[in-house]
């Protein structure tokens, strides 16, 4: 199955929808319902026989400024230019400045919409501040899962009566006179073919975390970990795009994370760091502020020896952890290790006692302030670590890759040129997003921020372009 271009005009189609839209994640549900109150008949057509994508793996936390919902929890001192200002001095002013314009001043519309419009309830997150964000404003659904978050987009297009189609592929687009795509075809697990005309076509299928060339092709300092997003997430778009002569930028920009648990897998969060944790490598020292970023760490963990390293906190830090279900999954499955003090420490975890028990000791003096940290981190704002200990395995992996295909003010895709294609949108993973070129340009929240606002612009865009 490859993602092609075919350049035929009047192929004939076995359906035909005014909007069609590949991929049901977050993007391409929002896209779906917003073409549908615009007035368009739908079709999502989904690869998997289940809708997941990322969407249903992430955290589902998205950052939205100057909610109501914030409101209620009583931030009312946030707007859209405060998040564009976190966002861009993240990525220290390289993501592109219209669409993180357009994704800060749409996203809080979005969501207030979706809970209008269909029920969805937003709860604000306030009892940990993302790094980075100036604000509280992390939105979630009550259960605070991607898997819930997914569900109820699902539900939404359940009452919006819109046909997913799953176990659908869509493997080819057919561009006829003028730029215009006129169909997909769709490839069914048994072979077979069906062709969808269009009137409009939203592309939510996501980025190339699933495409081990493209991986190595563009981001190739990370290809050496893991990806922990949706297997099927291969790159479509990124080719449709390149055959299109589309606009594609910051191919090299991705969300990593430096701090999966190895080998079993499972995310452990990044604010036992933000708390008080350092990470160590197998000979027993630090190797970076670990208060920098956890997308960037995923490659300064890669660089380690054995491509690992070592979360190392305290009990305070570890009951801290258990609030989330993640950690206690870890427990469960016995990644996570406690010592009682740094002899036993070396010998749960393998390190070296005399180097730990030093790297240990130089953080007690750099919280206590008593020297200052080579790489850059003040200790001094968090207790001291204090025995007994507990420690976790991790590696760097990469979460979800951030170019794409550029898109403008409607979401409709660009060409190198700069003009757009008439009928085709794009949105989420599958368009350019808003951390820039590098790893270390991810802001938390930055991957669903574009998947819902641009999917709600794209909607939109293609529901008033495309209804009868
Ligand atoms: C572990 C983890 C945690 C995360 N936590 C957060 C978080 O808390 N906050 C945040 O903002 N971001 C988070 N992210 C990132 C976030 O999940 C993504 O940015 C977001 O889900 C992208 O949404 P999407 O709709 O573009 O893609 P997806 O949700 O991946 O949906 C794309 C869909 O397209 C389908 N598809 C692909 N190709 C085709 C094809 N050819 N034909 C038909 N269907 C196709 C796929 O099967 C998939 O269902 C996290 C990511 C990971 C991996």
């Amino acid at each position: 199955m490859t993602a092609e271009i075919v350049r035929r005009t009047g192929v004939p189609t076995d359906a035909v929808a005014d909007v069609v839209v590949v991929g049901a994640g977050a993007c391409g549900l929002v896209a779906a319902l917003r073409a549908k109150a615009a007035g368009a008949e739908v079709i999502v057509l989904e690869r998997d026989a289940s809708p997941s994508g990322s969407t249903a793996m992430s955290s589902g936390f998205v950052p939205a400024p100057a909610t109501r919902f914030q409101r209620a929890t009583g931030i009312d001192d946030d707007s859209p230019q405060r998040l564009q200002d976190d966002i861009l001095a993240k990525s220290e002013g390289n993501s592109d400045p219209d669409l993180t314009r357009l994704a800060c001043n749409t996203i809080g519309p979005a969501m207030e919409w979706l809970s209008d419009a269909f029920g969805i309830d937003w709860v604000v997150l306030d009892d940990f501040l993302y790094p980075g964000h100036s604000r509280h404003r992390m939105h979630a659904v009550p259960e605070k899962t991607g898997e819930a978050l997914l569900a109820r987009l699902l539900g939404a297009a359940e009452v919006a009566e819109i046909p997913i189609v799953t176990s659908a592929c869509v493997t080819r687009l057919f561009e006829g006179e003028g730029r215009r795509i006129e169909a997909v075809e769709v490839e069914r697990p048994g072979g077979a073919h069906e062709v969808i005309g269009c009137g409009a076509l939203v592309l939510a299928c996501n980025g190339y975390g699933g495409n081990p060339d493209l991986v190595r092709r563009y981001i190739p300092e990370i290809a050496g970990g893991p990806y922990f997003g949706h297997a099927g997430n291969r790159g479509d778009a990124v080719l449709w795009g390149e055959a299109l002569g589309a606009r594609l930028e910051h191919l090299s920009g991705y969300q990593g994370h430096g701090s999966l648990a190895h080998p079993q897998g499972i995310l452990i969060s990044w604010a036992l760091m933000m708390e008080g944790g350092i990470q160590v490598n197998t000979e027993g020292q630090r190797f970076s502020n670990e208060n920098g970023g956890y997308s960037e760490q995923a490659v300064e963990i890669l660089a380690q020896p054995g491509a690992v390293a070592w979360n190392l906190y305290d009990r305070r830090i570890h009951d801290f952890a258990l609030a989330f279900p993640d950690y206690r999954q870890a427990m469960e499955v016995g990644a996570i290790r406690e010592a009682v003090d740094v002899a036993a420490l070396a010998a749960v975890t393998g390190l070296p006692e005399g180097a730990l028990g030093k790297t240990l000791r130089e953080v007690a003096d750099l919280q206590a302030g008593r020297a200052v940290d080579r790489f850059g981190r003040d200790f001094t704002t968090k207790p001291a670590l204090q025995q007994p200990f507990h420690a976790v395995k991790v590696t760097g992996a990469l979460f979800h890759t951030q170019g794409g295909l550029m898109i403008d003010d409607q979401a409709r895709v660009v060409d190198d040129a700069g003009k757009s294609f008439p009928n085709l949108f794009a949105g989420g993973g599958a368009a350019c997003g808003v951390s820039g070129p590098s790893v270390s340009g991810y802001l938390s929240g930055n991957g669903l921020l574009t998947a819902i606002a641009f999917g709600f612009i794209a909607g939109t865009s293609a529901g008033v372009s495309a209804r009868p």
